[in-house]
């Protein structure tokens, strides 16, 4: 297909769950599941009479998801009234920010195959969610539990210019989001949400083509494949002399295809206005730069400081930044060991790997960043040998016993005495006449042979270094 004349242009849509564990506007639960309407209110309902009264940890969450993304916040913003009939929507309007949303501007970074990219944000506003309907057979029902939990929109300007580079921005902005406690980044369950909006245009062309808006993308996966699937269908329309026309087209991952579901004749006018019950959102100064001090620092700014103050390499820094608590626990154990390589590897290999093994969360784990320093030191002053710290490092895991009690315990001190190794290098020589003489006759090489030896004989916790030194100096004589 003909397609390297033709540039696509993508702006998202990303509606973002808050983590509060009640809604916007009133005081039923937030959690998912749950049986139908289990979780509403009156303020959820819509029932007349009732006022809306503001989740001031909504505001909290909206201000940290701002500054991270280095938005500006508006010190005066404004609940709107949104009108539509649906039955998911008891009101008849769902209340958003609109005309003055808390957040202007911010950014998006993320890394593109040619390196880092910026995508601009036009805004992020504050808005509630729908119910859901329950189609079964030939009735549907409503369920509101969803009604009313606070969403974050955050809009993109035009700037991502192809499918890949979409999925990468927003896995940064779900990254930075998660990273700041704002949204748990669930796709499936639906708490990170988008919508694409997808345009072609001739390589060249000053004005962007008309764009149609892409909805149920529910995963990376399906998106990056929506995007692509449409930016062909508007080439091969305009190419055939056709045009595009504006709408909102649904993607059906089953069939690999978009299709219309509404053009912008049927666009509702939703008659937006203040909402009487709810007074503008007043922020001082002094709580929007309050909300910046307490952000944490954020996932790229870590795995740059990883690699250019601490020397990691870039691909640990991505492993240790993956996730936050991980994040958190390296920063602990780093203060108590001092040198950074040393506590990654350890965390790249067997934590991750006992983690894995155990399905056990990192807030679970059960060892001291004191106990896991007390590893380190045993093994870099030959207190215990490689395999012993494995050992010795599983049991703390599992029990976060003091690690001097394990290591006496289990025995897994290493013997460094000159004594009991030079014991065991004599059985093993006067077991082994013939390899003592090839040896001597120039196979330097069999001495790999007595270190095995030597070692079995005392049961593997021989400082393998002092072996290898005393057998050489034993075989020579
Ligand atoms: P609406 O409110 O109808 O969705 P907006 O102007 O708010 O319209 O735009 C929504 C999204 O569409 C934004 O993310 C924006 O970047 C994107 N967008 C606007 N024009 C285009 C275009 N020509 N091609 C692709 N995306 C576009
Ligand atoms: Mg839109």
């Amino acid at each position: 297909m003909p397609r390297a004349d033709f540039q696509v242009v993508i702006g998202l849509e990303v509606h973002a769950q808050l983590l509060t564990s009640t809604k916007l506007f009133s005081g039923a639960s937030t959690s998912f599941g749950g049986d139908p309407n289990a979780h509403t209110s009156i303020v959820c309902l819509g029932l007349p009479g009732v006022l809306p009264v503001l989740n001031q940890r909504a505001v909290e969450l909206a201000l940290s998801a701002g500054h991270a993304l280095e938005c500006t916040i508006a010190e005066r913003s404004e609940w709107s009234r949104k009108h539509y009939f649906y039955p998911d929507l008891p009101k008849g309007y769902q209340i958003t920010q609109y005309e003055f949303p808390i957040c202007l501007g911010g950014r998006v970074v993320f890394d593109g195959p040619e390196g880092e990219k910026t995508v601009r944000l036009t805004r992020i506003h504050m808005e509630e969610d729908a119910g859901k309907l329950v189609h079964q057979g030939a009735v549907s029902l409503v369920d509101l539990n969803r009604a009313g939990t606070p969403l974050l929109e955050i809009v993109s300007e035009p700037e991502l210019r192809s499918a890949d580079d979409a999925v990468e921005y927003l896995k940064a902005l779900r990254d930075v989001l998660v990273w700041v406690g704002v949204n748990d980044g669930n796709l499936e369950e639906g708490s990170f949400r988008c919508d694409a909006n997808v345009s072609v245009m001739r390589h060249g062309a000053t004005t962007f083509g008309t764009r149609c808006e892409l909805k149920n993308l529910n995963s990376f996966r399906f998106i990056k494949q929506a995007i692509e699937i449409e930016a062909s269908r508007q080439v091969e329309l305009l190419e055939g002399g056709g045009k595009v026309e504006q709408e909102t087209r649904l993607f059906d991952p089953q069939r690999g295809e978009t299709r219309s579901m509404r053009s912008k004749e049927d666009a509702h006018d939703y008659r937006y206005f203040p909402d009487p019950d709810l007074p503008p959102l007043l922020l001082s100064k002094a709580r929007i730069e309050q909300a910046r001090q307490a952000l944490p620092e954020l996932p790229r700014a870590r795995r740059r400081r990883y690699v250019e103050a601490l020397g990691l390499p870039p691909y640990d820094a991505g492993v240790l930044t993956a996730d936050r608590a991980m994040s958190e626990l390296f920063e602990r154990c780093l203060a108590e060991v001092g040198e950074a390589k040393p506590v990654s590897n350890w965390f790249m290999g067997e934590l991750s790997r006992l983690l894995n093994e155990t399905k056990t969360s990192v807030a679970e784990v059960k060892f001291t960043p004191t106990q896991f320093a007390a590893v380190l030191r045993a093994v870099k002053d030959g207190v215990v040998s490689g395999p012993g710290a494995k050992e010795l490092f599983a049991e703390l895991f599992a029990t976060g016993k003091d690690p001097h009690a394990i290591i006496a315990e289990k025995g897994l001190a290493q013997v460094n005495d000159d004594g009991p190794l030079l014991e065991a290098i004599a059985q093993a020589m006067a077991e082994a006449p013939k390899n003592v003489e090839s040896y001597r006759n120039g196979n330097t090489k069999i001495v790999g042979a007595f270190v095995g030896a030597v070692m079995k004989k005392l049961g593997g916790k021989g400082n393998p270094r002092r072996i290898n030194e005393l057998l050489v100096e034993k075989l020579k004589a």
